[in-house]
């Protein structure tokens, strides 16, 4: 039977919504195609392209590159093109130019299936050049092998390389789809939040903006954090937002002063509720060409990482894991065991490197032992499971066979593995445990062992961090692990008031194949304890906060977010070294423009409105006069 006409209408309708058009990239623009889509159906057609010169060869034919790709142009030898032979054959590299022509198959045996546009070429029949470009600093196809201080100078040109044109794009379509899945899916709102905002408590990372208000000062949030609570408070229900968050952070490697968070919060919701919608929205937006990822992501407590991996941020791709054995070495004879064992802490642990023998010089273990002891003043004993079964260590003679073999058992050793054994404070040897874990695992891959599956993607929830640390300054005193809005775990509300050191958080932090790449929690909507945790607790004055602790007194619904480091999630995804191979225009790990050349000077007239003057250091002052 016939579907009525207007039935068969409302689903095509119902079915070109569904499937998202492909984007069409010629439109209102002359070109008739870019220089990626050229195939062989298109053949006998007119087509004008626009793009840069990649290669040019004897004045035969030119290779022209767009955005998206590739097209072969060869350049007319007969006399009546000759003015177009001229132009085409002396247009210097990366110059734009604009090729008109007919799409010709290739000649046979000529056809190149590595290029998407190999089985045609275009006879060029007119061209312009555009803009022609003078000698360029370097070549661009060395450009990658250039330093990254020559390649952020000039950024524009490495932004031409197909590497960051798909690291960019890529981004910008992942963003997308969050977008999509957010609003669209899900009835989130973008909302735009202040960047000029004042200084929190504790944000001492903080950039300053001067005002015109002598002795005030703005300052660039390191989050929207405040605004989006009031947002809550605001009756928006569920936010989200495409946010810049600045932190002024000194140099380091991998930082940028500017960075990118996917900032979210909703109202009356709980933890896991979070969870399934970072799992969904991951999951939405997640680009198909890196596969697909498995939902629930697994879950692991703080305290588990720590004991298990030595960090909050776990690389779960590889085993190795940090193995206690204080029982196996408890009745043992070993005077830095027992001492370690004899305090409250105390704990005797150990990580076993598989085939160690085979992948690591004598050399790497020592350096291992090294960077234990230089960073984290932690002593390392090593003990060789020979070929044979037999144990080499210094440990040896003080180890009964009982238990010898019982760490065997307990760490799973087999022969040719070595074990790095710390004895001390729990966190401690947690800690340095983790950092050599991580550290192995770089050695044994760079000596040819395949211990991580580079197209895998790890990721995990940690849960149940503590609410507060001992500061790292002053250990007498606390402050927040997350931030001081996060809500204590259900079950431990009393212990605020009696023990806060024991107090667990609802904050979870999601993690990819060892970095954080989110974190967020479930907020604090009383405004009593808002006020205890920053006055009794933190000891900061809540005064600055008034106006936030005044909206929780106004009927604030429960809520709580979380937010995603875009810059680092999209460098894991396109499996970039850094997060300025994923950004347009970095910083350098100085936190300068290296294009631009910011942070720059100004005079002292232009501070003049903003009452302030520099007060040069000595050495500067000296520089200057001279
Ligand atoms: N504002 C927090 C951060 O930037 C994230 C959150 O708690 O939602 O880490």
């Amino acid at each position: 039977m016939a579907l009525p006409r207007l039935l068969v209408r409302a689903l095509h309708r119902a079915a070109a919504a569904a499937a998202p058009a492909a984007p069409d990239f010629n439109s209102f623009v002359a070109r008739t195609n870019t220089c990626g889509e050229l195939r062989a159906a298109h053949v006998g057609q007119k087509v004008t392209l626009y793009g840069w010169v990649q290669y040019q060869r004897q004045g035969l034919f030119l290779v022209l590159r767009d955005f998206q790709g590739l097209t072969q142009v060869i350049i007319p030898q007969d006399e009546a093109h000759s003015h177009v032979k001229e132009l085409l054959s002396n247009a210097p590299l990366e110059s734009v130019v604009r090729v008109t022509g007919t799409v010709s198959p290739r000649p046979q045996g000529q056809e190149n299936p590595k290029m998407p546009t190999g089985d045609i070429e275009v006879k060029a029949e007119t061209a312009e050049i555009l803009n022609s470009c003078k000698k360029l600093p370097f070549e661009i196809k060395d450009f990658i092998k250039k330093s990254e201080a020559l390649r952020m100078q000039y950024r524009y040109l490495d932004l031409r390389s197909s590497r960051l044109q798909w690291a960019l794009r890529l981004r910008s379509r992942v963003v997308m789809r969050m977008r999509e899945y957010l609003c669209n899916l899900h009835g989130f709102v973008d909302v735009e939040t202040p960047t000029l905002f004042k200084r929190t408590p504790g944000g001492a990372k903080e950039f300053l903006v001067p005002s015109r208000e002598a002795g005030k000062f703005y300052s660039l949030p390191q989050s929207p954090q405040q605004f989006k609570q009031l947002l809550m408070v605001g009756g928006l229900d569920r936010y989200f937002q495409v946010a810049r968050c600045y932190r002024d952070e000194g140099s380091r490697p991998d930082r940028q002063p500017e960075f990118t968070q996917i900032d979210i919060e909703m109202s009356f919701i709980d933890q896991a509720g979070i969870q399934r919608l970072i799992e969904g929205l991951l999951q939405h937006s997640w680009p198909e060409e890196r596969g697909s990822i498995v939902t629930p992501f697994p879950s692991m407590t703080y305290e588990e990482a720590l004991a298990e991996y030595g960090t909050d941020k776990p690389d779960t791709r590889f085993g190795m894991k940090i193995v206690d054995v204080s029982e196996v070495l408890r009745g043992s004879n070993i005077h830095f065991v027992q001492n370690a064992l004899s305090y409250p802490h105390g704990s005797i642990r150990a990580i076993c490197i598989p085939q160690g023998v085979k992948y690591l010089t004598n050399k790497d273990l020592g350096s291992l032992k090294e960077s234990a002891k230089s960073q984290f003043n932690q002593e390392i004993m090593e003990i060789i499971c020979r070929p044979d079964g037999s144990f080499k260590s210094l440990l040896t003679k003080f180890l009964s066979e009982k238990e010898q073999s019982e760490l065997i058992q307990a760490l799973n050793m087999q022969e040719g593995d070595v074990v790095l054994l710390a004895a001390g404070e729990h966190k401690q040897v947690c800690s340095a445990l983790g950092a050599l874990r991580l550290l192995s695992a770089n050695l044994l891959e760079a000596a040819g062992l395949a211990l991580r599956d580079p197209t895998a993607f790890h990721f995990l929830w940690v849960v149940d961090f503590p609410l507060f640390l001992p500061k790292a300054e002053n250990p007498t005193e606390l402050e927040s692990a997350h931030h001081p809005f996060t809500a204590p775990h259900p079950s431990d509300v009393s212990l605020l008031y009696s023990d806060p050191t024991k107090v667990r958080s609802q904050h979870y932090d999601l993690v990819l194949n060892g970095n954080e790449v989110g974190g967020g929690s479930i907020r604090i909507h009383s405004a009593e304890q808002q006020r205890f945790v920053l006055e009794k607790v933190l000891k900061e004055d809540s005064e600055v906060l008034s106006h936030l602790i005044e909206a929780l007194e106004f009927g604030a619904p429960p809520h709580g977010g979380i937010a995603l480091g875009l810059d680092r999630l999209i460098s894991l995804i396109v499996d970039a070294p850094s997060i300025r191979d994923v950004i347009a225009f970095p910083k350098s790990f100085r936190g300068r423009d290296l294009m631009g050349n910011a942070p720059d000077y100004v005079t002292p007239e232009e501070l003049e409105p903003y009452h302030i003057q520099v007060s040069w250091p000595l050495e500067e002052k000296e520089a200057k006069k001279n």
